[in-house]
This record gives structure tokens, sequence and C-alpha cells, in this order.
């Protein structure tokens, strides 16, 4: 018996596997959306300096890369072990500290670890043993690195929405989540939207709502689903951003023109609306009675 035959008749071995899989993952990612950032910020530094006419190299070690270099931790500098580095089960064995110097690990790590796992777990259950399933996944793993990076830093690197946008493209070459047609069209009207959004609120209100990163991830998410889909990221992304505003505003007093990145909000409604989005339209007419 192949794999796939075996998965395809045991759906409980093959979301576990994709399940513990998304651990794996979720701890890459965390380095991903640690380092990649720095990285980034080095060397647009060092271009900077370099248009300006400076030596580019002011000196400082260029921050670790993203597969080669080992972990440590950012308190002692101890060199994190590979069994110290197990998703999960080394935070919890370690008791939430760092072997050598006690440091507190921050509770993110095991939280995005979970996240993508859970997340890659309902990837495979929606979408089966199938193509769909692969793509689905890198899909999910690139907007968990998105979002998370956008949280932290309020940038969207193009480093990760160009190449999404390209995989979204691509994967639809042959119809896999939406026709190549409608894929295309998502791209450009996905950009343009926010774009036009972007523009029209500066020229009212004087300030930049959103970033242009904005634009390019929603530019991808209309390129994986096609557009129709907007429609509903757009309003699915509002809502949550919402409720998440009302929530920071009630409990962290945040001052109101304290910016809020959209991106998370975007990613989140993209990923609903990837898994879910038939459900959330029947739900929808249902609740209207144009279903009926
Ligand atoms: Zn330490």
């Amino acid at each position: 018996m192949s794999y796939i035959e075996f998965f395809t008749n045991s759906p409980g071995w093959f979301i576990g596997s994709v399940f513990v899989i998304g651990l794996l993952v979720g701890s890459f990612l965390n380095v991903v959306i640690f380092r990649l950032p720095r990285r980034l910020n080095y060397h647009w530094a060092r271009e900077c300096r370099e248009l300006l006419g400076h030596p580019a190299d002011a000196g400082e070690n260029p921050p670790p890369g993203l597969i080669v270099e080992p972990s440590h931790c950012p308190s002692c500098g101890h060199h994190i072990r590979f069994y110290e580095n197990i998703p999960l089960l080394s935070f919890v064995l370690l008791g939430g500290q760092c072997s050598a110097c006690g440091a507190g690990i921050s509770l993110r790590y095991p939280a995005v670890e979970i996240f993508t796992a859970l997340l890659s777990g309902m990837v495979a259950w929606k979408f089966g043993v199938t193509l769909a399933t692969v793509y689905g996944l890198l899909f999910t793993w690139m907007l968990v690195a998105i979002a998370f990076i956008d949280l932290d830093t309020q940038l969207i690197p193009d480093n990760l929405s160009l190449p999404l946008l390209w995989g979204g493209l691509l994967v639809n070459i042959d119809y896999t989540f939406a026709p190549l047609r409608d894929a295309v069209i998502g791209a450009a009207v996905g950009y343009l939207l926010l774009w036009l959004i972007f523009h029209l609120f500066k020229l009212v209100t004087g300030k930049e709502g959103m970033g242009y990163g904005d634009f390019k991830l929603l530019a991808a998410l209309g390129a994986w689903m096609g557009w129709q889909a907007i429609p509903m990221i757009i309003l699915l992304s509002s809502v949550v951003g919402a409720v998440i505003g009302v929530f920071m505003m009630i409990f962290r007093r945040s001052d109101r023109g304290q910016a809020i990145p959209f991106g998370p909000f975007l990613a989140g409604a993209g990923w609903l609306a990837f898994v879910w989005g038939h459900e959330i339209t029947a739900f929808y007419n249902k609740l209207t009675g144009m279903g009926a």
C-alpha cells in the first residue's frame, strides 16, 4: 500500500502527521519572524550608506541567517542544543527557561508552534490527501510569518509577499483554487483597491492608514483565491480588526492615533476565506434568506 493510499484511508493519521509537521515548521517560522526583519534592516542600512557615499560597512556584524546559524539564548548567548529545540516539548521540559541562565523564554514561541500546527491540521482536514493541501500549507505558513512580522515591525517584507503572489498565480495555472483568469484579476484588483483607499484616506485626513505591504498582501490573496474572494476578505478583516481594536482601546488604553498594523487582519481574514469561504458564504446566504 502506498503512502497516499494509507493516508487516504486513515484521515486521522494524515491530519495528525500534518499537525506534527506544523509544529516543526512553526518552530522554523519563529526563527524567520525573529531574524528576517533584522537581516533586512542590516541590508537596508548598508544600501542607504552606499547611496549617501559613505562606506557601506559600519563595522557591525551581520545578523544571523535564517537556516545555517544555530539559535542562542538572547540573554546569555547559550548555544541552544538540538534537544532543547524540539517544538513544544523542550519548552515544557525546560520549564520555559534557558537551561544556562534561567532567563524566561517567551510564551510566544510555543504559541506560534501550536498555532501553526492547528492551522496546518485544518488545511489537511479540509483538502485531504491532495496537492491542494501541499499548496494550502505553504500558503498558511507564509501568512503566519507575514502576520507576526507585521505585528512586530509594522512591515510586510517583499521577500514574503511577492513570492506568495507569484505562488498563487502559479498554483492556479491548473485551477487549483480559482480559474487563472480570476486569479490574475484578483491580484490586480487586490492591489488597486487598497491603493485607492490609501490615497483617498490620505487626501481626506492627511494620514497614512496602511502601507504598501498591505496592497501586496491583498494582491497575493486575490491571486490565490480569485477576485471574487476580495469583498469577503475586506469585510472579515474589518470585522476582526474592529473587534480587536475596541479590545485594545478598552484594555490597553492605547491612544486612538496609535497605528495598528492591518496586515495581521488581512492575513487572518484571507486564511479564513481560503479554508472556510464556501461555508461563510452559505451561512451568510442562510442568514439573509438569499440561499432559500
Ligand atoms: Zn540564557
